[in-house]
């Protein structure tokens, strides 16, 4: 007998979020000769700039090489955090002392407070909740360097974390898969589209000019007296902000050479129903978890669907060919969900730096925020916002992420060649934790 399908009937591989929110390309210009800020990428990078630039008084425009938002800000798991991923995965104690993690935490805590009241000045319609996240530990090892991370992420990051043991897991999440693990009550979901949205929105209304389909080739001058080359013209700019994350191509080779682009995957299901969404998630919180190759997960804002994302390729594959690997991965943790159809299935791409941490700072004029590393809802946002308060001088001292050493490798032009065997061998030694934790 057939095995029977995981697509539902309307199936499609682009984002569930889409279907309330796709990017479009309304209010496109085409790009105008002369501006004061050029901004590359129309992300929550790109739109945070050009809404607080354009408020401070300043021309500005944003080429976009595809329709607004069509890169990761429209395609993400709409999991916010203030802090508790920053620099997760690296030693960024070692690089740079207690008292700068200290500040990032703390800059990582603001950065929520700032969505959040952003959201709510604006009066963007995005389904933002603030319902918490509930951390799984992979291992009982894991759930120990949660515990010893607790204090930190509740003084520096004003997170209201706390642990709860496998026991007591049952009260978060209906699996066994977990260990235990952390409840973040400082954190939450939102529809990163109705989001995107939202600020598309906010920014026409500010007079931020919007140029669609206008791919950036090229970046010459200094601060004051930039060149911008594009597939619809030359823009000539005072200065130039890059937002390109997850996307930075051959048109900023320095750039280029400091970010991993690594894809991300996510299934929607159809829907189950609020009241068996609520068995599998019972505080309806966001989820993710310790893995080196994580999943995150979380019900769909409307509390019907599940939606679950993970790296479940290191090599370039199609949604489709994903699709059913993140099915099995699903139901790893939800087993009792067998048999659920998907609707939708998609990808797209986030940007790792080798410190593990976001960067922003400015070299010759081009202003950077880059290196979401996997988390970029909340602190492109605000990094975003941050290159923009600098431009019009309104900073009076660096953040926490302004100007740190950016690092890359020898060999290493931007194409993560590495990827796969770095990525076999996470999925390996997680597998190994988990089968020696028993
Ligand atoms: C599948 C997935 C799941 C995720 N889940 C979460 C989550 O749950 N929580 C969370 O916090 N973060 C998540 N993220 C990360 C988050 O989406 C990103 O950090 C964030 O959207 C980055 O915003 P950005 O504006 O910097 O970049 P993007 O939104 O990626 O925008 C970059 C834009 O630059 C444009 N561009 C690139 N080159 C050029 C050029 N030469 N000329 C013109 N335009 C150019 C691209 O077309 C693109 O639109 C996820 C990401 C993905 C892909």
């Amino acid at each position: 007998m057939a095995e029977p399908s995981i697509y539902a009937e309307n199936f499609k591989t682009d984002p569930y979020w889409w279907d309330a929110a796709p990017p479009d390309a309304e209010g496109d210009v085409p790009p105008p000769a002369r501006v004061d800020v050029a901004i590359v990428g129309s992300g929550y990078t790109g739109l945070s700039a050009a809404l607080e630039l354009a408020r401070g008084g300043r021309d500005v425009v944003v080429l976009e090489a595809q329709r607004f938002g069509e890169g990761a800000s429209t395609r993400n798991g709409g999991m916010l955090s203030g802090g508790v991923n920053v620099g997760k995965g690296g030693d960024i104690e070692r690089l740079y002392g207690a008292d700068r993690v200290t500040a990032m935490l703390e800059e990582a805590s603001g950065s929520f407070a700032h969505l959040e009241a952003l959201i709510e000045r604006e009066g963007i319609d995005c389904r933002f909740k603030k319902t918490g996240r509930f951390v799984g530990a992979h291992t009982p090892a894991a759930y120990r360097a949660q515990a010893d991370r607790l204090d930190l992420l509740n003084s520096a990051a004003d997170a209201d974390a706390r642990m709860v043991p496998r026991d007591r897991q049952h009260e978060e999440i209906a699996t066994e898969f977990y260990h235990g693990g952390m409840v973040v009550e400082r954190a939450g979901g939102l529809h990163p589209a109705l989001y995107h949205k939202g600020l598309r929105t906010i920014c026409r209304a500010a007079g931020v000019k919007l140029a669609a389909h206008t791919v950036v080739h090229g970046i010459e001058g200094t601060e004051g007296d930039l060149t911008v080359q594009t597939s619809r013209g030359v823009v000539r700019a005072r200065q130039v902000v890059l937002g390109t994350n997850g996307y930075t191509g051959a048109a900023t080779p320095w750039h280029r050479r400091r970010v991993i682009p690594v894809a991300s995957y996510i299934i929607a299901t159809e829907p189950l129903g609020e009241a068996r969404v609520r068995e599998l998630f019972p505080t309806l919180r966001v989820i993710a978890d310790t893995k080196r190759v994580l999943y995150y997960f979380r019900p769909s804002p409307d509390g019907t669907r599940v939606v679950f994302g993970g790296r479940a390729s290191f090599r370039s594959r199609t949604a489709l060919e994903t699709a059913p690997v993140l099915y099995r991965y699903m139901l790893g943790v939800f087993p009792q969900i067998e048999g659920v159809r998907i609707t939708h299935a998609w990808n797209g791409n986030v940007a790792f730096t080798f410190d593990r941490v976001p960067h922003m700072g400015d070299r010759d004029g081009v202003h950077y925020a880059l290196g979401c590393n996997g988390s970029g809802v909340v602190m492109m946002s605000h990094l975003g916002h941050r290159i923009a308060l600098k431009i019009l001088g309104k900073t009076n001292r660096p953040g926490a992420f302004d100007n740190l050493p950016f690092e890359t490798r020898p060999f290493y032009h931007g194409h993560p060649w590495f990827l796969p065997t770095v990525g076999a061998w996470y999925q390996m030694r997680d597998w190994l934790d988990r089968r020696w934790a028993g």
